[in-house]
Formats: structure tokens, C-alpha cells, sequence
């Protein structure tokens, strides 16, 4: 988001907040339910992930999130979403779920003791190939080149290996641009060459990954064991976190079953929840859905921003990205007055334009 859009944004929710719109939102939305997305909780960024407040929140700001929604909403347990939706019975207002999505360290070690601490329900997403194995992802790497070696000799190395993008700094600008980096070698650049590519970078700058970084990513068995004993709730986040659109039938099924049967047999339990890794519309397709259904998931939760109500597809939930932003701003989110300023924002938008022009 624009720096100025994102001010205008801020100012605008605060404008709302103080008037006690919020109340009345509130109110309108008190039957539909709403599921938070977490990833990270921890006061620590790491050099694996991101720099982004999309991605990981301060725990004292998480457990002001946590200790209000136990007082002030109802926490209910994604299998009470899936139950409630099924069988299309209301769901007790003011409804909310809570999820954190790729099996983060810092869930064991700063969400769960003030999940516990308010009696808070919660489902967790695992991407199962990095549990207790030391293997990190390609987007950790390529986040780790960045933070050790910078992101300009990111993009000389790319340029240099992919003709095919030329003068990226100067087409997509500073701002935005791991970002954007990152989309290419998402969407772009075939999975097999990707990998190549990052390992030659890795040996060219001789970049080591200290063991006991890793080792602090990603949760292990032990701490899964331990959260699902205290009921936490876990579903799976494929086994690497693939784009699974991008994937042939059987590749993406292999990645679904894979990490689902993985977690059934390690805490011993059937496991039927699903996130899709990135989540976007374009993440996901029919083919998956139906892997899904025929494997027995009872819902897939997707990044869409949003509501659930009763009429909604149960393999395509909405979800409120949660951000580590004042506490002001969390519970107007959780009742998606974000949305509602864009639309104003939008509309305003157009009319300057149509009076200009
Ligand atoms: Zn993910």
C-alpha cells in the first residue's frame, strides 16, 4: 500500500474508531463469522522471513488481541465452523476463529502459553517437510540472501541467469521490489531451475545456514505433540508449500496426502483442515478442491479477505490477515472496516477522475 493511502487509511479508521462507527459495525456483522489469519508471534524478525507486519506480530500485541476477543467475541474451533456451516445452524454471535498458517516456531513458544492463559481455541497449518528435518524453503532462502547479502546483488545475479528480465530495478522501482522478486520466482521461474539457481547464488557468495537458525524456524514433533495434547487444533499446509495450481493433478495431490497422512500418523489422529499456501484466487483451482473433498477434508481456508456465513463454500474460506498494527486498528479490521474504507476510497477515486476528465 501507498505511503499516503495507507495515512489517509489510518486516519480514516481513527476517524471511525473515536465516532463509534465501530460499534454499529459490529452490530451488523455480529451474525457472520469471521477467521484471523496469524503467521509469526514473536518481538524478534527473522532473516528468513519477510520484514513485513502481515507476517509476524508482537506477542504483547497478540495477547491484547487474544485477552479481548475472550472477553468480547466467542472463539470457536474451525471444526465448530465446519459443523455449524454443514448443518446450517447460526453460529453463535459474534463468532471468530483463529488460525496461523506454516507451523512457525514462535507459535509453540509465544502464541501458546497466552492461547492457553485465555482458554483460546486455534488450528494450526503445517508444511510438513520442514518439521524436525533442518530443510527450509526457497523463499526463506531467497529472504536470507537478501538480509545477509543485499537485494541489489539478488537482482544483478537474476538478470544476469534470466535474459529474459532485463532492467528490473528500473521497470519495477525500489518499493515493492522483493516483492515482486519474489512473485517471479513463484509464478516464473520452474521450480527445478529456481532451485539450481538459489543453491549457485548460495555456493557463489559462500553463504552457510547456521544449523541452529534453522532449527529455531519452523515447530518441531515434540511441540506439535505437546499443543495438540493441550487442544490445539492442526490441518495441513501441503508438505513444501507449493503454488498448487501451478502443480499437475498428481504432483499436487502427492503434496495434500503426503503432509496429511505425516501428521496423522505422528500425533495420531485423522486430520481433515486445509490451508492453501498463498491462498489467493489464483492459488487454488476446482482440481484441488476436489483432491481435497475426496481425501476427506472438511474445509480448505483460503487469504481471501473477508466474512463466512452460513451459504459459504466450505473449501474456500475467507480470512482477515492479521496485522501488527495499534490495537485500535485490530478491532476495526475484525470487522472489516479495511474493506469498507477501499470501497470509499474507490468510489471517491472515481469521481475526481470522472470530474477531471
Ligand atoms: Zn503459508
Amino acid at each position: 500500500m501507498g505511503n499516503l493511502k495507507k495515512a489517509i487509511n489510518r486516519f480514516m479508521s481513527l476517524f471511525f474508531y473515536c465516532s463509534g462507527f465501530y460499534y454499529i459495525l459490529k452490530f451488523i456483522n455480529r451474525k457472520k463469522i469471521r477467521v484471523l489469519m496469524y503467521h509469526g508471534v514473536d518481538e524478534r524478525q527473522t532473516d528468513f522471513i519477510l520484514d513485513d507486519p502481515t507476517l509476524v506480530i508482537s506477542t504483547k500485541n497478540f495477547e491484547e488481541q487474544i485477552k479481548y476477543l475472550s472477553k468480547s467475541y466467542n472463539i470457536i474451533s474451525t471444526h465448530d465452523l465446519v459443523a455449524h456451516i454443514k448443518n446450517k445452524i447460526s453460529f453463535p454471535l459474534n463468532s471468530v476463529v483463529i488460525t496461523f498458517d506454516d507451523g512457525l516456531k514462535n507459535n509453540f513458544i509465544n502464541a501458546f502459553p497466552i492461547l492457553q492463559k485465555y482458554n483460546a481455541k486455534a488450528t494450526i497449518f503445517l508444511t510438513t517437510d520442514y518439521i524436525d528435518t533442518l530443510k527450509i524453503n526457497w523463499s526463506n532462502k531467497f529472504y536470507y540472501f537478501i538480509n545477509k547479502i543485499g537485494l541489489n546483488e539478488f537482482v544483478e545475479e537474476f538478470e544476469r541467469e534470466f535474459p529474459a528480465y532485463p532492467n528490473l530495478i528500473e521497470k519495477i522501482g525500489h518499493k515493492n521490489l522483493t516483492e515482486n522478486m519474489n512473485f517471479i520466482l513463484k509464478y516464473k521461474i520452474d521450480e527445478n531451475i529456481r532451485e539450481k539457481f538459489i543453491q549457485r547464488l548460495y555456493d557463489k557468495f559462500g553463504i552457510k545456514i547456521n544449523k541452529e537458525e534453522i532449527k529455531h524456524l519452523y515447530l518441531s514433533w515434540k511441540e506439535i505433540k505437546k499443543m495438540a495434547d493441550a487442544g490445539i487444533s492442526f490441518g495441513s499446509h501441503t508438505s513444501t508449500h507449493p503454488v498448487l495450481s501451478l502443480l499437475d493433478y498428481e504432483k499436487a495431490e502427492k503434496e495434500i496426502i503426503d503432509s496429511k497422512k505425516n501428521i496423522e500418523v505422528k500425533l495420531d489422529k485423522k486430520i481433515h483442515l486445509f490451508a492453501y499456501p498463498y491462498g489467493n484466487k489464483d492459488s487454488f483451482n476446482s482440481n484441488i478442491k476436489k483432491i481435497l473433498a475426496g481425501y476427506n477434508f472438511l474445509c480448505a481456508v483460503s487469504t481471501i479477505e473477508g466474512f463466512n456465513n452460513l451459504n459459504s463454500d466450505l473449501y474456500e474460506l475467507k480470512r482477515i490477515s492479521i496485522v501488527d498494527e495499534p490495537f485500535y486498528y485490530f478491532k476495526l479490521r475484525i470487522e472489516g472496516l479495511e474493506g469498507f474504507i477501499e470501497k470509499i476510497q474507490h468510489k471517491a477515486y472515481r469521481y475526481f477522475k470522472r470530474r477531471r476528465y
